[in-house]
């Protein structure tokens, strides 16, 4: 890459600054500490732009010139490259300092963008996004209190009220939160505060509570239950159909089993976009018995979110507007940078449960009045918290919700032209069909028994992380093994895909000749492990 620019008045080799006639505090047991000031303010904002500048024009070449979505270079060396930098060395300047994070950080980044990066659910991210994203952090807004925020309160209200509609709510409320585990955890206390409200005694009902999900259902429900205080077994497996959707008639089943104990159903909740078959829950029927029954739905759209906007998807959504929480990660199928989530809910007072009141920050003696000042503390587990609505807005702005929406429904073609190609493949075998953009499938060659094909899905994807060529995931569903591309880079054509592919079935023929999956007892333990652990 191009050099950053040399810090002004800092000596060739950027050690130390160029002693300067009369500065007070100069000198080279300061190190690099430069007379300006260090912090963003009128004095420095010049420095501010021409370093911005820099970083952005060495991202800029970076974009231009990545050829792999991962360098390759082994953890050892990773290890020694971080460990070599020393924290407690003299200062070197803001531009060394960029330079250097720029070359270790970005020289080994996973990159997104790639269209042989399909593993997880990270998506590369809109341009509009990430010129907001350096917007907000230079204001630093913290959008707890509206006297720290003013304007971006009333922006994030409205980019609420906006996924709201999206839903079909007809007078939502929520927040924007970290993420889709947070906006879970928050979904879940709003749903333990309003069955606890209807117990004689809380520390009594607390352990009869239980909470209802798939085996499919993200690991972030199990955990919020944990966190909530609920027991150990408070969340109950509901069954699957064959493709991993909830089955309505056992989410009957398992409502009468609470009843029969003496339990009670704090929240069933849905998946809509399950993290590895990509598929989702029926919901309109689910939202029947809830309504029913009078218990809390909670939507976890964190995946499938970006279907409120598809053009042609949307009614696989049909019944979110039943719901009474959603969560939808905008930094996963709205091409957010992270963080970016919501937590939206039907009724605006069921967040009242989530509300504290500090002296300092949203008294209880001005809450509720008319002119009272609008303060999202009210709303959100977090105090502190980023303007991330900023980068939602932009990108609604720049490009409008149906591009969005467009980009949605191409990730799905994609991953629907990926299914077909490998059922098409004698060499691959292809678990269900998901309604959104993930595929599992093995490669399983001729002559491979069970076990290799086991074998071989680790062995595949630590291959193609060492080498660069491609990244791809693995994962577990019902009881196997599976190799998972999760396709959410909508710029990705057919070509790229099937590169990958090839990568995959190149992999995996590099790895049975090597023995691979070999029925051979005198492999030793490490061996092993080197085949399913990471090469260096
Ligand atoms: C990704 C995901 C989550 C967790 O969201 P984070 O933003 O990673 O915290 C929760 N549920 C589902 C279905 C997801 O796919």
């Amino acid at each position: 890459m191009t050099a950053l620019r040399t810090e002004q008045g800092e000596a060739p080799g950027g050690r130390g600054p160029v002693p300067a006639c009369g500065a007070g505090q100069g000198g080279a047991a300061a190190g690099a500490r430069s007379e300006r000031s260090p912090l963003l303010n009128a004095a420095s904002a010049r420095e501010y732009e021409a370093l911005l500048h820099d970083v952005v024009d060495a991202l800029g070449r970076r974009f231009r010139t990545v050829e792999a979505p991962v360098s390759g270079v082994s953890r050892s060396d990773l290890e020694e490259q971080v460990a070599r930098i020393d924290l407690d060395g003299p200062a070197i300047g803001h531009e060394a300092a960029l330079r250097e994070a720029e070359e270790l950080y970005t020289a080994h980044a996973v990159w997104f963008h790639h269209p042989a990066y399909a593993a997880h659910l990270n998506c590369p991210v809109a341009v509009p996004a990430v010129a907001a994203e350096a917007m907000l952090a230079a204001v630093n807004t913290s959008v707890d209190t509206y006297d720290q925020s003013t304007v971006a309160t009333l922006m994030e209200r409205r980019l609420i009220a906006w996924a709201a509609e999206q839903i079909g709510f007809a007078a939502g409320d929520g927040v924007f939160t970290s993420g889709g585990t947070h906006s879970n955890l928050q979904a879940l206390h709003l749903a333990r505060e309003a069955a606890l409200r209807r117990a004689a005694s809380r520390t009594e009902e607390l352990p009869r509570l239980r909470v209802l999900a798939t085996a499919e259902s993200h690991f972030s429900v199990g955990r919020a239950a944990h966190l909530l205080g609920l027991g150990t077994d408070a969340v109950l497996s509901v069954a699957a159909d064959a493709e991993g959707r909830m089955d309505p008639e056992a989410l009957d089943a398992a409502l009468a089993g609470v009843e029969e104990d003496g339990a009670r159903v704090m929240a069933v909740v849905v998946t809509a976009g399950t993290t590895d078959r990509g598929v989702i829950d029926p919901i309109a029927a689910v939202a029947r018995r809830c309504e029913s029954a009078g218990l809390w739905l909670h939507v976890d759209a964190a995946y499938g979110g970006g279907l409120l906007v598809s053009p042609r998807r949307r009614h696989l959504l049909a019944g979110i507007e039943r719901a009474n929480s959603v969560t939808i990660d905008f930094h996963k199928t709205y091409f957010q940078p992270v963080s970016s989530s919501a937590l939206v809910v039907r009724e605006p007072r069921d967040l009242a449960a989530t509300a504290h009141h500090a002296d300092y920050l949203n008294p209880v003696a001005e809450a509720g009045r008319a002119d009272s000042e609008p303060n999202q503390v009210d709303k959100s587990l977090q105090t502190t918290r980023r303007f991330d609505a900023l980068k939602l807005w932009t990108t609604l702005r720049a490009l409008g919700a149906e591009r969005v929406g467009e980009m949605v429904d191409a990730v799905c073609d994609l991953a629907e032209y990926v299914r077909l190609r490998l059922e098409a493949d004698p060499e691959f075998e292809v678990l269900g069909r998901s309604d959104l953009s993930t595929v599992l499938f093995r490669f399983c060659p001729a002559g491979a028994d069970e076990a290799a094909v086991d074998a071989l899905v680790p062995e595949i994807r630590s291959r193609l992380f060492a080498s660069g060529r491609a990244v791809v995931a693995r994962t577990v569903v019902a009881g196997m093994p599976w190799l998972k591309v999760t396709l959410l880079n909508p710029e990705a054509t057919l070509a790229d895909l099937d590169v990958v592919l090839e990568h995959v079935r190149t992999a995996g023929r590099e790895a049975l000749r090597e023995g691979c999956g070999a029925r051979s007892p005198g492999r030793s333990a490490a061996e092993l492990a080197m085949a399913g652990g990471e090469r260096g």
